[in-house]
């Protein structure tokens, strides 16, 4: 699709016009949402942030996306066999059994009696990176295509006091850092650009309840859901 095109029709920022797709730099063929629509609920919201993606990268991540926000769905419920269980989830499982036996699979007590997921961690981190990698070219206007230093993620409820606040109030404070390029969306939102409003605090809700995140140049947080909180650094 020609770049300009991708402008016209979705308002990407004019810098995006020659660059690459978000994930890989090849040559965007399509777009993809970031996040994907997987990790939200209808209806879904306006200005939902796209960006450049190739036909392979827009593929290649759907069956781990697909894995991850049904394992979170079943952790969030306790089990694959919940009825609690979004529709979306209980689509997917009546399609594709399998996927609720691997996932159920995971699940086990440890020695205190809590129940316990054994997530295939290989397939959370390739969504948790792409997802930053999403929102690094669409906030910060720039490709961040090298391997992160750190990837890591843990339950919200999981994180001792201390860890919490440091990441709820991640980047305020900090003076020294710069909140992206001049122009980029990450800079206009700092600066009240209109249509580019800045939620309270550092994060950026794409959904409330489902889906928000915050960034500064060299690192991304996320929280999916209000349970999974991740963190994403270059
Ligand atoms: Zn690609």
């Amino acid at each position: 699709m020609d770049p300009r095109k991708l402008h016209k029709e979705y308002g990407l920022d004019l810098r995006l016009e020659y660059q690459g797709c978000a994930f890989c730099g090849g040559s965007p063929t399509t777009t993809d949402h970031v996040p994907s629509k997987a990790f939200l609920s209808k209806p879904y919201p306006d200005n939902f942030p796209q960006v450049p993606a190739c036909k392979e990268c827009n593929q290649s991540f759907s069956m781990d996306e697909q894995y991850v926000t049904c394992l979170l769905d079943c952790v969030i419920c306790g089990s694959s066999e919940s009825p609690n269980l979004s529709d979306t989830t209980q689509k997917t499982f009546r399609r594709s059994p399998a996927l609720a036996e691997r996932i159920e699979r995971c699940r086990f007590k440890n020695e205190k009696g809590d129940v316990v997921w054994a997530a295939e961690m290989d397939r959370v981190e390739n969504v948790i990176t792409k997802l930053a990698r999403g929102h690094v070219l669409f906030d910060l206007s720039y490709h961040e295509l090298e391997t992160p230093s750190t990837i890591s993620c843990m339950p919200l409820m999981a994180m001792s006091d201390g860890q919490l606040t440091s990441f709820e109030n991640a980047g305020v404070g900090q003076l020294t850092s710069c909140p992206g390029e001049i122009g980029s969306r990450a800079f206009l939102r700092a600066f009240g650009e209109p249509g580019y409003a800045k939620d309270e605090g550092p994060w950026v809700t794409v959904q409330p309840g489902r889906y928000r995140y915050a960034i500064e140049n060299g690192w991304v947080q996320i929280v999916i859901a209000e349970y999974l909180a991740c963190f994403v650094e270059w």
